[in-house]
């Protein structure tokens, strides 16, 4: 566990744990959010005490109070909230314009869904010295600063530029995309150099590490950074040294696998399992969003049905969307191409007592996604490419009898810790998943079990308190030889300046 009692952990991420929701008119309360990264940092910040910088879901224009509701909030809690207020234009501009419509397609090597708006990379900028400023107003003596996830690539450096010398670490969620890609970005110079601004620069993969060293590598042999690189895993700059490693985040395997073991999900699994009549059961659960895969998914099962008549009333393809960003284009365009496909293999192959897909458009409650989990045969994981894919990791974890089948995307995250058990495929290539289905329907029971242990065996060993715990250890070993400290003096000589030439220059 980390031990620097005399650091405290600072995370910053795009979203709070916490939400502000309207409860009345003038009235607001603050709801719990929740998820991996929740569930990593909360144990860390309770034990160590620290600081969540976050955006709290609500616009600057509502004029909500936010102060008091979440000093009620920290009552409890050995750490504190510390929101960072953003307008209606800023969310248009930063997150759905430069986060959704650039770096998450760029990132997913999708490029061809990039809309690269100057005005968003302002925004961007402009945000993220926002985030800075409130990290650098929440600072005292050598907090250690963990960064989260694209939304955020340049909080780190605009700290720096104001003489924040604490550690700090980055953590991308989301992929590295290869340096051809990579370097269709208007700006992706000052991206790298913003990346350079870290002490750690973590990964989910080492393909990602790789693509990111390649574009730094090319960056030096054009001198258009002025950097070293020693060994695979360091750059040394003018300013510093960045290390850059592999963390796979991972879920809280006891949780999931206790709550796959509960009365009220074996109730619901049971259920779930008598409702399709020994059908076997194939399970896709996505976020809806063109980097999953769907529509390729379900091409690939209607080729299944077509080619193999004596499946027909025999299988069941359960698809939990769970609707997203539906306020952009793409993904409008995106929920009508999947549900013309579902209904027209649902038009074309069902029967009275059958039909064989079932779409849920809706976010399942936690006990129902687990019972689902566990009362499916197979789960079909097929994105285009995914930084990680925790879909996988829980199905997986849920599956207590071991009779289910991970088809997976070789293009996920995941793929690299599972490589050898789950049956892989290229979500690209139809047949490629075509045959997997056939595979995994009529695999034995002693090759699934063997197979869904060792996955199981793998997330038990590298669950999320590992991941937490081996990005701390990497961040605090670059701590050693670090000496001096900038006083508390400073940091508010720093916020000082930092508010001055936003308000002076509203530079970007
Ligand atoms: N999930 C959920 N409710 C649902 C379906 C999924 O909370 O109805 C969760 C699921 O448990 C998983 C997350 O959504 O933790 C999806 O994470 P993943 O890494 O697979 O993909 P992402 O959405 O982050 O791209």
């Amino acid at each position: 566990m980390y031990e620097d009692k005399e650091g405290r952990l600072i995370v910053v991420s795009n979203r709070l744990p916490i939400v502000v929701k309207k409860s009345g008119a003038n009235r607001y309360e603050l709801t719990p959010s929740s998820g991996g990264l929740v569930t990593a940092m909360t144990p860390v910040l309770k034990r160590d005490g620290g600081v969540w910088v976050g955006w709290a879901g609500n616009y600057e224009e509502e004029g909500v109070v936010l102060e008091t509701l979440l000093r009620q909030e920290e009552q409890n809690l050995a750490y504190s909230y510390e929101p960072v207020d953003i307008n209606l234009k800023e969310y248009e501009l930063y997150y759905k314009g430069f986060c959704n419509e650039i770096l998450w397609p760029l990132f997913h090597n999708l490029s061809v869904y990039c809309n690269f708006s100057a005005d968003y990379f302002k925004a961007f900028k402009r945000v993220n010295r926002k985030f800075a400023q409130t990290v650098a107003e929440a600072l005292i003596d050598n907090d250690f600063i963990w960064i989260h996830d694209y939304h955020l690539i340049n909080t780190g450096e605009e700290l720096r530029k104001n003489g924040i010398q604490n550690r700090i670490a980055f953590f991308l969620h989301i992929p590295f995309p290869p340096a051809e890609t990579f370097n269709r970005i208007p700006w992706r110079l000052q991206i790298v150099k913003a990346l350079l601004a870290y002490d750690l620069i973590g990964f989910q993969t080492e393909t990602d590490k790789k693509n990111f060293l390649e574009v730094v590598t090319t960056c030096i042999d054009e001198s258009e950074i002025n950097a070293k690189m020693p060994d695979p895993a360091t750059i040394v700059g003018k300013k510093r040294e960045n290390k850059v490693a592999v963390f796979p985040i991972s879920i809280d395997y006891n949780e999931f696998s206790d709550a796959a073991g509960s009365k009220p999900v074996v109730q619901r699994y049971r259920e779930i399992k008598e409702g399709y009549h020994g059908q076997k059961i194939i399970l896709g659960v996505d976020r809806l969003d063109y980097s999953k895969g769907i529509p390729q998914r379900l091409k690939a099962y209607r080729t299944l049905l077509k080619r193999n008549p004596q499946l027909h009333t025999k299988v069941k393809l359960i698809q939990v969307l769970v609707p997203s960003r539906e306020d952009i284009i793409e993904y409008g365009n995106l929920k009508r191409e999947i549900e013309q496909l579902v209904g027209e293999i649902n038009g074309r192959f069902s029967q009275p007592g059958w039909i064989p897909i079932q779409n849920c458009y809706y976010t399942l409650s936690r006990e129902e996604l687990l019972a689902y989990y566990r009362a499916s045969d197979i789960a079909l994981v097929t994105p285009l490419k995914d930084g990680m894919n925790l879909v996988a990791k829980e199905y997986c974890v849920t599956n207590i009898d071991r009779e289910g089948v991970l088809i997976l995307s070789r293009f996920a995250g995941v793929r690299q810790q599972f490589k050898d058990d789950a049956l892989l495929v290229n979500p690209f290539d139809e047949e490629s998943v075509v045959d997997a289905l056939k595979k995994a329907l009529f695999m034995d029971s002693e090759e699934k079990h063997k197979r869904m242990e060792k996955m199981q065996e793998n997330v038990r060993k590298y669950d999320i308190y590992w991941w937490v715990d081996a990005f701390l250890q990497a961040g605090k070993r670059q701590e050693r030889g670090r000496k001096k400290m900038l006083s508390a003096d400073h940091f508010s000589t720093v916020v000082k300046a930092m508010k001055n030439a936003s308000a002076v220059t509203g530079r970007d």
